[in-house]
């Protein structure tokens, strides 16, 4: 194992400084994983490189995995203690678009004890807290067995983390660097998107009787979940979360003024407790749409990414509430109502939690920031929690 070097980037950069570097690397998400890109379509590919480099400098062991061709994910390994265990940290290398930002994307702009662009707050003040945490730990004799993992592709709906190969060696777990307000989030619900569709019959528009119109068939199925997703869907409860959801978001039906439409889809976004069976739930959704309209519903897509529960028994979760109440801070654990790559850790059976800084209500807006006192308190709490899960067995 090589030491790490005392004048790698990592050791002299100053937090403000670093974020600003992470903002200018454009890192936007060109879309799902399966999207087409032209050969100068931004990735993550520059920031993934960037990060490595870094990384490699402090004597992480670094590898990429692509899941698809100039999507990276980077799983950098520092395990110089026999015997203890291996805490990940992980962020998304990916941000949204900059359409409607009124502020600079890129320039990381200070004004007021905040720096401005996008992905400061979603999620690169979270990449710089802990990269920065890393760097100190590994000079730190009661440090754990080190991680850092990005993934790509998470705003595209957290493609990247369920597709992670963690080999023979996986964390024991994993801190996962979203805007919580430097909170402890201990949950979130599981999401799904829908694509349905419902078929009727084309006719000329002066004939509709010949026909079937697929909107109107398609306006009972909008009003029956309408009426489940406000009564019994809404009305389930879950320790710790807040209701589930349904919201039909998209409708398209009908190709012209003068032909009586022959299909209609819609898309729903919809909000799960954690450990729903998605596939069930679907199955149950168009059962019970059939019986209560006697329409039949095409699923088209179905998109999901797993929720997750607060882990019994997790060291992690003790150390972190340990290392916020030794300063003075808020160490009750909450959930949150976004989705995250959180879902796909758990799913690997790894102790996770969500934790960085920033608040969500920043992330994807038209003037994204981060509070730099966050960052820089961040950073302490992030080693607190390492130096802790080390010996938190
Ligand atoms: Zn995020």
């Amino acid at each position: 194992m090589r030491m790490p070097k005392k004048t790698a980037f990592l050791n002299t950069v100053s937090p403000v400084d670093l974020l600003r570097r992470l903002v200018a690397t454009d890192s936007r998400s060109p879309g799902a994983l399966a999207t087409p890109m032209a050969p100068d379509t931004i990735t993550e590919e520059t920031l993934c490189a960037l990060i490595e480099e870094w990384l490699g400098e402090l004597g992480f062991v670094c590898e990429r995995q692509y899941p698809a061709p100039r999507r990276p994910q980077l799983l950098a390994r520092r395990c110089p203690h026999p015997g203890r265990p291996t805490l990940a940290f992980s962020a998304h290398f990916d941000t949204v678009g900059t359409a409607g930002m009124t502020v600079p994307p890129f320039a990381g702009e200070l004004r007021d004890g905040r720096l401005y662009g996008r992905g400061a707050c979603d999620t690169k003040g979270s990449h710089a807290a802990m990269l920065l945490a890393l760097a100190r730990l590994c000079h730190d004799p009661l440090s754990p067995n080190l991680m850092f993992i990005g993934t790509c592709a998470e705003e595209s709906g957290i493609e990247g983390a369920p597709r992670l190969r963690l080999g023979d060696t996986p964390p024991d777990a994993v801190i996962i660097g979203e805007p919580t307000g430097n909170r402890l989030v201990t949950g979130h619900k599981s999401h799904l998107w829908l694509e349905l569709a419902v078929h009727g019959r084309a006719a000329h528009g002066s004939t509709p009787e010949a026909g079937d119109n697929a909107i109107y068939r398609m306006a009972e199925v909008i009003q029956s979940l309408r009426r489940l997703a406000e009564t019994e869907m809404g009305r389930e409860s879950c320790a710790g979360f807040t209701p589930q959801t349904l919201a039909v978001t998209v409708v398209a039906g009908g190709n012209k003024v003068n032909i009586i439409p022959d299909q209609c889809r819609i898309q729903a976004d919809v909000r799960l407790f954690p450990g729903t069976n998605v596939a069930a739930f679907v199955r149950e959704l168009t059962a019970r749409i059939k019986a209560e309209t006697g329409q039949t519903l095409d699923v088209l897509s179905q998109h999901g990414a797993n929720g997750f529960g607060a882990i019994p028994n997790s060291p992690l979760r003790r150390a972190m509430a340990a290392a916020l109440a030794a300063a003075s801070r808020d160490a009750t654990e909450t959930t949150v109502n976004y989705c995250t790559d959180a879902g796909a850790f758990a799913g690997f059976g790894i102790d996770t939690v969500i934790f960085g800084p920033g608040d969500i209500r920043q992330a994807h807006g038209p003037t994204e920031f981060l509070e730099l006192a966050e960052l820089e308190a961040a950073i302490p709490l992030l080693t607190a929690t390492a130096r802790a899960f080390a010996v938190a067995r």
